[in-house]
């Protein structure tokens, strides 16, 4: 029992200093954004904007994984609450709207209203904004996805992200959520581990079906609030 605390309390401990490191690291990141920008205004080289355009690039890359890695190094002493998941499913699809529509990817909606669920909404918003990001890389132009939640009949609330894209062959399902697999140029690997993680954590679970050149479904399954 000892050895056990004594590991939590490290993990704490981990989890922290990775927290205060990404906070550290993040401000900076963002005031160099800013002036990126800002330099944007002026009259450049084409070159010379190209090398800023990279420069934003890989600075929202280093943003990401960073984000990624703070979700995975997160204690999990964190309060739950009960939430709504068609809301939170909603304001994920606003949120990736506009990635999609600079891709001419159309997101349909079937969302049950008042689908309750106990967890930390955040996390479960991250899941779903992962997914949902996927499957709009996975389309590229003029793909359509479709976003759903609703009560199954098990009692369990789902929620369902599916497309028309790349699709994947059994191999590659079976590495789905190893941290770093990652098929994209500009990739982390994270998303999926950190979204299997949380989905975990609130005991629910997560199927994929999918078939190259078809497409992929992802559902999700979370426990109903009471
Ligand atoms: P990343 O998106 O940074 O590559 P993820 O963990 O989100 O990392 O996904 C890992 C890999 O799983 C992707 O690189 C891709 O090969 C595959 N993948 C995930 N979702 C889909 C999808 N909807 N369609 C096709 N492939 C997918
Ligand atoms: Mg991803």
């Amino acid at each position: 029992v000892k050895k056990e605390l004594i590991k939590a309390e490290k993990f704490n401990v981990v989890s922290e200093l990775a927290a205060s490191v990404a906070h550290e690291i993040r401000n900076p990141m963002t005031t160099v954004r800013g002036f990126m920008q800002l330099l944007q205004r002026e009259t450049l080289t084409d070159q010379q904007k190209s090398f800023i355009d990279i420069s934003i690039q890989e600075l929202d890359h280093a943003q990401d994984v960073i984000n990624q890695y703070l979700s995975l190094a997160k204690p999990q002493t964190e309060e739950y609450e009960v939430f709504s998941l068609s809301e939170t499913m909603n304001e994920s699809v606003d949120v990736m709207t506009t990635y999609a529509v600079m891709n001419s990817i159309k997101i349909n909606k079937n969302i049950e209203e008042d689908l309750m669920i106990r967890g930390m909404k955040l996390e479960v918003k991250q899941v779903l904004l992962n997914l949902l990001k996927n499957a709009i890389e996975a389309v590229k132009e003029n793909g359509k996805i479709t976003a759903a939640a609703s009560r199954h009949h098990d009692g369990r609330m789902r929620i369902i992200v599916q497309d028309n894209g790349t699709g994947m062959p059994p191999e590659q399902l079976k590495v789905l959520g190893r941290p770093y697999y990652s098929t994209k140029e500009k990739g982390t690997g994270l998303g999926l581990t950190v979204s299997y993680q949380i989905v975990k954590r609130m005991k629910g679970e997560i199927k994929v079906e999918s078939e190259p050149g078809v497409g992929t479904t992802f559902s999700v399954f979370f426990p109903g609030s009471t």
